[in-house]
């Protein structure tokens, strides 16, 4: 595998036509995208049975699979884990699935987002023996797991599981490499300990890495002018032998073609790129004010049905930018329109679904105490 081979295009973020709606996709610039990735010799498409609630895969049907031969692109789909309720629901989902996409096999199929509480439901399911069965009918060409969570549930399901398995999908950037709470490196490490190989997602931290302060944006320019500060992300986690696919996901074109670039004049990264990227990293974790990648996870999981990634990401502009007032008019918009922040009742529910480990309900707190009280007071680290 070259190092071209790599860059795979994630379906989590597609473009949309109405930022409100998650299913409208906008399809006509989606397959102009497909074409230029296609043109350019890249073949990997990552989707799931809830992308876009389930419009990803339609969509990838549209573009990928009713206008190019089966045999030149590669779909990976994953096991809609949290909505196993018995062990009859596998062949369901898969079904379902198959249909969505318009193909009668899986070149890459997941068990999606292990975590301790979709663990149980999976295991509970019987989902992992049920993909293994998957791979001998020839349903699925290879075989793992998604993953959120730390380094001793990966231990503990890879006990279980490696054996049959082929790939572990994680979560890994330069952020989070030695993030005690992440381990991205750990879980690497360990995934190439058990034998298996790494598909890499979020590897710009959904949008973390690539917006920071503008100090940081200045110190990338002066370290290299000519390369944005996504090429870097994307050629850490490929540069990593055992990485054998790095996603992104793309909702313009920009992004694809600045993707493209990189993967088709693909450089290992230099010494000298890793320390910088290092300090970056460093100065990354002193400025974010809560590391949400905005997966949307804890939503689904909220009895009180909280924006909570909305209400995280007003919270991190308005600390890159303590002189504007603009998100307070956001903050209590989302409010008026949506829930709340403040009827959060300290349940905990969401914590275990957190891809980030957050703690959400002391975050929240602190969320509001900053719109409320004005930014002067709150303004300083986080
Ligand atoms: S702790 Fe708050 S945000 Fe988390 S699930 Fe409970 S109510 Fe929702
Ligand atoms: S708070 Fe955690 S689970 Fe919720 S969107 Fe952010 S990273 Fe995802």
């Amino acid at each position: 595998m070259t190092f071209k081979n790599k860059f795979g295009f994630g379906c989590m973020r597609l473009p949309v036509t109405d930022e409100n709606d998650p299913t409208s996709i906008n399809q006509e610039l989606f397959n102009e995208m497909v074409d230029i990735y296609m043109e350019k010799g890249f073949n990997y498409f990552d989707t799931s049975y809830a992308y876009h609630n389930g419009m990803s895969e339609i969509a990838i049907k549209k573009a990928v699979v009713e206008r190019y031969p089966r045999d030149s692109y590669l779909i990976c789909d994953k096991m809609p884990t949290w909505a196993l309720k018995s062990e009859k629901d596998n062949d369901k989902f898969v079904d379902e699935m198959l249909e969505r996409l318009g193909i009668d096999y899986f070149d890459v199929f997941f068990v999606h987002n292990i975590n301790v509480p979709w663990l149980k439901l999976a295991e509970d399911a019987k989902a992992f023996e049920y993909v293994k069965k998957m791979k001998e009918k020839g349903l699925a060409k290879k075989i793992g797991f998604s993953f959120h969570d730390n380094s001793i549930l990966l231990k503990e399901v890879l006990d279980k599981y490696a054996e049959f398995l082929d790939i572990v999908q994680l979560e890994l950037n330069y952020l989070d490499w030695e993030d005690p709470s992440i381990e991205a490196r750990k879980c690497y490490e360990l995934c190439v300990k058990y034998g298996l190989d790494v598909y890499v997602m979020e590897p710009l931290k959904g949008g973390v890495i690539v917006n920071p302060s503008d100090e940081i944006k200045n110190d990338f320019k002066e370290f290299n002018p000519d390369k944005s500060i996504a090429s870097f992300a994307l050629r850490f986690c490929a540069s990593l032998e055992h990485v054998k696919i790095v996603l992104s996901g793309m909702n313009n074109m920009e992004d694809l073609l600045d993707n493209c670039d990189t993967f088709e004049n693909f450089k290992v990264i230099s010494d000298e790129e890793n320390e910088f990227l290092e300090k970056m990293a460093e100065k990354l974790h002193s400025t974010v004010a809560v590391p949400c990648s905005e997966c949307g996870y804890c939503v689904d999981a909220c009895p009180e049905m909280i924006p909570i990634p909305e209400y995280f990401s007003l919270y991190n502009r308005s600390k890159n930018q303590p002189e504007s007032d603009i998100y307070r008019n956001y903050f209590d918009k989302l409010a008026d329109e949506k829930v709340p922040a403040d009827d959060c009742t300290y349940c905990s529910t969401c914590i275990d679904y957190c891809t980030q480990k957050i703690d959400i309900p002391e975050e929240l707190e602190k969320v509001c105490k900053h719109f409320e009280k004005g930014f002067s007071a709150y303004s300083g680290a986080p």
